[in-house]
């Protein structure tokens, strides 16, 4: 019986794409051949790639503004020091809102100044801060949309002049927002958009070619970009399964038809946090992330016999992230509605029993 998967990546995909990938393990759009046995210079899998880059493109709403989207390898991990690479030459800006963006702040580091411009950490994260000031004499800004392990998301980007990074690893394709304000988006797939193994980088091109290092060919998306994306072997299994799902994406009516989804999602489960008396929620209530819902029990001892209701009705990976503990519900664009349904039956059958 399939699960009810609230995994925070790798995560829930749909239905349609696990089927189509697995039948192109086997044979690739009846070529006789599988997706992992063709060559990435091959027409067919050529084709993917471009497919996959510029309906990434397209779904943002960015056709035709000179982005350019680059499917690598490396994890948003990676993106830390590689942003910084091709774009910090004296300073950065970074909002500090949780242990991603205190990894990427740790990484820029090694190359330049990085200014902390706010951070959270004085709370554990809960929040998002609010009010700061941003300096004019930097090369970027960085922030994270959302933060997967606190349950927390911005939901209005600060007024800046200085190109925008952007860590989106966690909702990105989720909601409508000007993603024209950004500068270089990244996200390791295995969230939003496909399996584990690829990363979507979306870059505005005219931000490049202003660091004066010399830039290892690898990190320089210079050289990704000049060679469409396949300046090594590309991870065909993984841009292919994200060209699938992107493909599902657009089918439902692209990003904001699965918002609504999304906000529905979130509501079924942040009222039954807030009117549950054995549950208590993690993020500050303005701040809270539409696809990592963290909360605790307030008294730790039901938690042997929750955890044991949860198993028993399907529920997966709802366990929090070891800094933050209690619970975390991710809630990504596949997991169907009736996964959060039966998840608040379950806390809600708990408060009747308890
Ligand atoms: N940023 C965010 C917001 C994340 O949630 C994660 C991981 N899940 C990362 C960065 C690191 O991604 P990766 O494991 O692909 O390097």
């Amino acid at each position: 019986m399939k699960k009810h998967n609230f995994s925070a990546g790798p995560c829930i995909l749909p239905k349609e794409v696990f089927l189509k990938a697995s039948e192109a393990v086997m044979d690739l759009d009846n070529s006789g051949l599988s997706i992992l046995e063709i060559s990435h210079r091959s027409p067919a899998f050529v084709d993917i790639m471009n497919e996959a880059r510029d309906l990434a493109i397209e779904l943002l709403g960015l056709k035709g503004q000179g982005y350019q989207a680059l499917f690598l390898q490396g994890g948003a991990s990676l993106q830390f020091i590689m942003s910084a690479y091709n774009l910090l030459e004296n300073k950065a800006a970074y909002l500090d809102t949780g242990s991603w963006s205190t990894k990427a702040i740790k990484e820029a580091r090694k190359l330049a100044e990085v200014d902390v411009v706010a951070s959270s950490s004085d709370k554990n994260f809960n929040y998002i801060p609010k009010d700061y000031n941003i300096p004019k004499d930097i090369d970027y800004f960085h922030c994270t949309s959302n933060n997967t392990i606190f349950g927390t998301q911005i939901k209005e980007f600060p007024d800046t002049d200085a190109p925008v990074v952007c860590d989106m690893s966690s909702d990105i394709f989720s909601r409508q927002i000007d993603f024209s304000y950004f500068d270089v988006i990244y996200a390791g797939a295995q969230k939003n958009m496909g399996p584990a193994g690829t990363t979507l980088v979306v870059v505005k091109e005219e931000v490049l070619g202003k660091v004066s290092r010399d830039i290892p060919s690898m990190l320089d998306y210079k050289i990704h970009i000049g060679k469409d994306s396949m300046f090594n072997t590309p991870p065909v299994f993984a841009v292919y399964t994200s060209l699938l799902n992107l493909r599902w994406l657009k089918e439902k009516g692209g990003i904001e038809a699965i918002q609504k989804e999304n906000e529905n999602k979130a509501k079924l489960i942040y009222s039954e946090i807030d009117i549950n008396p054995l549950f208590k929620g993690f993020a500050n209530k303005p701040d809270r992330s539409t696809m990592n819902a963290t909360f605790y029990l307030v008294d730790d001892s039901l938690k042997e016999r929750f955890d044991k209701m949860c198993k028993e009705a399907g529920i997966n990976g709802v366990n929090g992230h070891r800094s933050v503990g209690g619970y975390r519900a991710s809630m990504y664009n596949a997991l169907p509605k009736e996964s959060v349904g039966t998840l608040v039956e379950v806390m809600d059958e708990l408060e009747r029993k308890a």
